[in-house]
């Protein structure tokens, strides 16, 4: 099977495997235990957040392990118009629905007013526009992407951080596509909440955590229990808190190495698939672009169910867009691009692990698809 599906998720890093089999075979203890079994795993839960902190430049207690990157937007959102005053949500048509569900549930309630950022046909967030959302809404919370997954538009987050604080607004980003593949200095990137997945960074799948600045502490939307300082109740999941600080500091060590292979691959396979296929146009900004992410346009407009389905049966794992919008008939991302929603639509997401011969493969594949 040759996978270029890496942005809904990544196949696990045996190191990272081997990291968590002790604590799911020896060290079994539950970390809110009193007894040496239960302080030992305490230990090494809060060693895992201090690693994953220092490497983000923040403290640890600003760091809450959570199940996964939704429940962690969710929680932001919903916690910070519950605790913070907030009366208005300023998002994106392009978020992930993790953003964009919680928030429109809060304004069905009453409880805040939406509004959303122009972008334009590339997907690029208008600055200007947010600027004058900032300027006519008091205690706003700003919901905007660091990469979107679709399209693997990277948003200009410490201008968008820069403005939110000048307009005594909070800053949230959905950083899920960037957590481990970027640098984040926290103590000078004006951003208030963010967010990780390890499944998107070569660790386990049902894991992430979320940053929270100090002082902007919202209300919890697990509540029940102590953990993580009563900020997300529930006994924590020891063994992939372990594997996703593993896989955290060795995206975080590797990540020359990785963004080497990453620009070469995506570079030979933009200049493969331009240069053979008239029918495919790539959507989002290219200047400002994921190095892992590349999406397409098929005209005329083929049915990229029919595509995925015939590279699927030749061993080619790739998607139409976000796996967690499977089954959806149309993307809104493509929608908010004023795209054709249901024009076909592929998305190739690339990881260190891809070689320029399975782009080979693909491109073959592709060229008896269209011929
Ligand atoms: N936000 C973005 C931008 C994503 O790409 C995803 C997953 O694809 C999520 C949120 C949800 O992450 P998780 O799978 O950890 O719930």
């Amino acid at each position: 099977m040759i996978y270029f599906d890496n942005a809904a998720t990544t196949p696990l890093d045996e190191r990272v495997f081997e990291a968590m089999k002790p604590y799911l075979l020896e060290h079994f203890g539950n970390p809110s235990s009193t007894h040496a079994l239960g302080r030992q795993v305490k230990v090494a839960l809060e060693e895992a957040r201090k690693s994953i902190a220092s490497l983000l430049k923040c403290h640890s207690s600003e760091i809450f392990f959570t199940s996964c990157a939704t429940e962690a937007n969710n929680a932001i959102i919903k916690g910070v118009v519950d605790k913070m005053g907030v009366k208005h949500i300023i998002t994106s048509k392009l978020e992930h629905h993790a953003v964009l569900q919680p928030a429109e549930d809060l304004a069905k309630r009453g409880l805040v007013e939406l509004h959303y950022v122009n972008n334009d046909s590339q997907g690029a967030i208008d600055l200007g526009h947010l600027e004058e959302l900032l300027k006519s809404h008091e205690c706003a919370l700003v919901s905007i992407m660091h990469a979107n997954n679709e399209l693997g538009n990277v948003n200009a987050i410490e201008e968008i951080g820069e403005l939110c604080k000048q307009n005594n607004a909070l800053f949230h980003s959905d950083t899920v596509q960037t957590a481990g593949h970027n640098v984040f200095d926290l103590e000078k990137f004006p951003i208030d909440y963010m967010v990780a997945s390890a499944h998107k960074f070569h660790g386990p799948k049902g894991v992430g955590f979320m940053f929270v600045r100090k002082e902007k502490r919202f209300s919890p939307l697990v509540s029940g229990g102590a953990q993580e300082k009563e900020l997300r109740a529930g006994t924590e999941n020891v063994a992939s808190i372990i594997g996703m600080t593993e896989a955290f500091e060795l995206a975080q060590n590797e990540i020359d190495v990785n963004e080497v292979v990453l620009k070469r691959l995506k570079s030979y396979l933009v200049d493969e698939l331009m240069s053979r296929f008239d029918c495919l146009t790539i959507n989002g900004t290219v200047d400002s672009s994921l190095n892992n992410i590349l999406s397409l346009s098929i005209s005329p407009e083929k049915t990229s169910t029919m595509l995925l389905f015939s590279l699927d049966m030749k061993g080619i794992a790739l998607s139409g867009g976000s796996a967690c919008g499977s089954g959806a008939v149309s993307s809104h991302v493509m929608e908010a691009i004023h795209s054709d929603p249901k024009a076909g639509v592929i998305r190739i997401s690339l990881s260190r692990l891809n070689t320029k011969e399975e782009i080979d493969v693909l491109v073959k594949a592709l060229e008896e698809q269209f011929k």
